[in-house]
């Protein structure tokens, strides 16, 4: 018999695929995960090709087939592939985000324990209060269970194992050993809600999409639909479509907005199991979710960005919500895909329909529509009876002025706030800085106290009194005399965070009940979601917070969105800046006077003639992408070229420039025309976490002319359609 070799590429990260014989009596297959002899030890990792006969010598046979069933799909293979190219990334480290590491480790134990309280409730709260005290790890404990009314595996939990151990042997909890299932987690029953009666514009979407469906191909769809349109509904009813026809569905939204809010309006629509994956899941829940995906048992996925991964069967539709969305591109990790663009080319190679949707599509989607790659789709008016709300731009040097000096809030803000409180209504207030000041800057010598292993000034965060990193979290003390001039008495605080902005509306309303969301005060698991409860249910009358407070929430009685500073945003020299204050200033005002009651919209700026603002404040999207569409021509951009970012880091700051430098004239000898490439540059930040950073970026027409030559780059992050040319 002829001998058989395969390719393998092991888990752990080596440039190339390794060569094996098949042993006589193995089965393989493409995709299999096989154990392999490297060195002296054994090896996990996955069959990446077979054939009949290898260029070594001596080659060792595999030893064991890990998994019968091919792993990934031919459909994923494919797409695997097409990602290794098209970003330039070796393919293990594509072959990561399809199987994840929950399946790569076998989970082992197939048993968990099962947790669930013993007692009544009241008798819980009261325990909890006591233990507070003497045994706060106790009552962390308890509290985390009463909080899942169905009970919780331990491994879920970050609760301490000898509270837990105390509080089964007191009897306030039960402990179970049980087979991991999705069973036991499913929530609480839903009353179902019927399909609502769509209104013209979303019934001719919801037609186009349910004529792909049926017609079966590739298609896609771009629906641009103001905030409260009622997308969410046509996603719900083409879902029903795809799902009617035995197929499958993956409805991709943004990490931030994959809330209970967002699932229980699935949960409540289908019966359908919904395999939900997103990366606060635990291992458990997300290993069972791939499972049941595999076994065709689940045929709905909602998720994050890596969710597009999945082994959905048999695929009808991909919907993409908030498409515009930047978490969709991963950016900070090899493969820096975009999650969007990758999910059009999944859609493409299962010959399925796909919907990419947003109140404010980015650049590239909208162009791809206007020359006819997507169906375009407008939902122009709210679904509800709320109309859109009214935006205003306050100019803040006249407030300076009047003020004799620096003030957050305006005097139509302050009035919009205190009218707010006395009827009872909410307001939110965006600011896109956490923290107390920005910086300490000494005022003789102009020295900014910055962060030792980055280039970026150290912020004062008042609650805990120390100045932080907001690049690597690097902590210290205040700093009491200037270390560069060594005047004691010189250093001052500059710009303002949230935590300042929530302090002087206390100072100002003293009865204010406010909310802070930023990335500190959300650390704590489920907190990000507890906090939009708390004020759902009307515990805060304002709140504050980051972008974090921008996406996707619905509160009814929201009617004032102060938008406090985003000139920052707007100086960042990068060309999608512009898009992206349109985009942030458009998703936060939507976030007013989604019931019946009118919203306002109150956007202060030290520019208040800059374009974008005022394109913004009309909330006229149409005239924001006709004038950003030319400016993206004139200048050379996307969608009128595709752009490759490399970046360069060392410890030391002349070796990462050389080797940028080295890269940039190789490239610039040696790459097909037409190709521009722009000049070395140290990257917007010079300096991450002692790594010195240098960048130049390359513009072409196709990616795939230049793959070849990018492959051959060593040392660099390539960033193929970076976010950003800047940061
Ligand atoms: P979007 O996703 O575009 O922001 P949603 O789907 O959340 O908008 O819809 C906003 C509100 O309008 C929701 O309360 C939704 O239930 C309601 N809605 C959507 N479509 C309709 C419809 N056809 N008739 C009545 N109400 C609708
Ligand atoms: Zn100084
Ligand atoms: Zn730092």
């Amino acid at each position: 018999m002829p001998k058989m070799f395969v390719e393998v590429l092991l888990d752990q990260n080596l440039a190339r695929p390794l060569d094996y014989e098949v042993p006589a009596n193995m089965r393989i297959e493409v995709g299999m995960r096989v154990e392999v002899p490297l060195k002296s030890t054994l090896k996990k990792g996955t069959v990446s090709k077979i054939k009949d006969s290898s260029q070594w010598e001596t080659v060792k046979p595999v030893a064991r087939v890990i998994s019968e069933n091919g792993e990934l799909s031919d459909a994923q293979w494919k797409l695997a592939r097409w990602m290794a190219q098209y970003y330039s990334a070796p393919l293990q480290r594509v072959l990561k985000c399809f199987i994840p590491v929950n399946v790569r480790k076998e989970v082992k134990e197939k048993t968990q324990i099962f947790l669930k309280v013993a007692k009544t409730h009241d008798q819980c709260i009261k325990a909890i209060e006591l233990f507070r005290l003497k045994a706060p790890a106790k009552a962390h404990a308890l509290e985390e269970i009463l909080n899942a009314p169905k009970g919780a595996y331990l491994a879920d939990l970050q609760v301490s194992k000898s509270a837990v151990t105390s509080l089964i042997k007191d009897q306030w909890i039960s402990a179970q050993s049980v087979k991991l299932s999705s069973e036991l987690l499913l929530e609480e029953e839903f009353f179902p809600t019927a399909p609502k009666k769509l209104n013209a514009e979303q019934q001719s979407c919801l037609n186009a999409i349910q004529n792909s469906l049926e017609k079966g191909g590739f298609s896609a769809h771009l629906i641009y639909g103001v905030t409260g349109s009622g997308k969410t509904e046509v996603y719900m009813q083409a879902i029903a479509a795809a799902l009617a026809q035995n197929k499958s569905a993956i409805m991709l939204v943004p990490e931030i907005s994959l809330t209970s809010q967002t699932i229980e309006r699935f949960k409540a629509r289908f019966s359908e199991r919904i395999a939900i994956l997103h990366h606060r899941r635990s291992l458990g829940e997300r290993t069972t979710a791939w499972e049941d995906l595999k076994k065709g048992q689940a045929k709905l996925v909602i998720g994050a960005r890596s969710a597009l991964f999945c082994p959905a069967q048999n695929l009808g539709l991909i919907i993409v919500d908030e498409e515009h969305d930047s978490s969709y591109k991963q950016s900070d990790e090899i493969p820096c895909y975009h999650g969007r663009d990758t999910a059009v080319m999944r859609a493409h190679i299962e010959s399925c329909t796909i919907l990419l949707a947003s109140a404010t599509p980015s650049v590239e989607s909208r162009y791809n529509a206007s020359v006819g790659k997507y169906q375009l789709h407008q939902l122009l008016s709210r679904a509800t009876a709320a109309s859109m709300p009214k935006v205003k731009i306050i100019d803040m040097s006249g407030v300076f002025e009047r003020n004799q000096g620096f003030t957050h809030f305006s005097e139509e803000l302050l009035d919009g706030i205190k009218k707010r409180l006395g009827k009872g209504e909410q307001i939110l207030l965006f600011l896109n800085k956490r923290g107390y000041h920005r910086m300490q800057v000494c005022s003789s010598c102009r020295h900014v106290i910055k962060c030792p292993h980055c280039d970026l000034a150290l912020t004062f965060h008042k609650s805990g009194g120390f100045l932080q990193c907001h690049l690597c979290d690097y902590r210290q003390q205040l700093v009491r005399g200037c270390p560069n001039c060594q005047s004691t008495e010189t250093l001052s605080f500059r710009g303002f965070g949230t935590e300042h902005v929530e302090r002087s509306l206390h100072a100002i309303f003293p009865e204010v009940r406010t909310l802070r969301m930023d990335r500190d005060t959300t650390a704590k698991k489920n907190s990000h979601e507890e906090m939009f409860k708390q004020f759902r249910a009307h515990k805060a009358d304002v709140l504050i917070g980051t972008q974090m407070i921008a996406k996707g929430f619905h509160f009814p009685s929201v009617t004032l969105v102060g938008v406090l500073n985003t000139d920052a945003t707007l100086n960042i020299p990068d060309f999608r800046s512009p898009e992206q204050v349109f985009q942030l200033i458009t998703q936060v005002a939507g976030r007013a006077g989604r019931a019946e009651l009118n919203g306002e919209v109150i956007i202060q700026s030290f520019l208040p003639d800059h374009p974008t603002l005022k394109l913004a404040a009309s909330q006229d999207y149409s005239a924001f992408y006709d004038a950003e569409i030319e400016e993206r021509k004139r200048f050379g951009y996307p969608p009128f070229c595709h752009l490759v970012k490399l970046l360069f880091t060392d410890p030391d700051e002349k070796t990462a420039q050389t080797n940028a430098e080295s890269a940039y004239q190789r490239l610039k000898n040696t790459l097909p025309k037409p190709f521009e490439i722009l000049p070395v540059m140290p990257a917007g930040h010079a300096k991450v976490k002692d790594l010195y950073r240098f960048q130049f970026v390359i513009k072409v027409m196709k990616i795939g002319a230049i793959s070849s030559h990018l492959a051959e780059i060593q040392g660099a992050k390539i960033d193929v359609d970076p976010i950003s040319v800047y940061f």
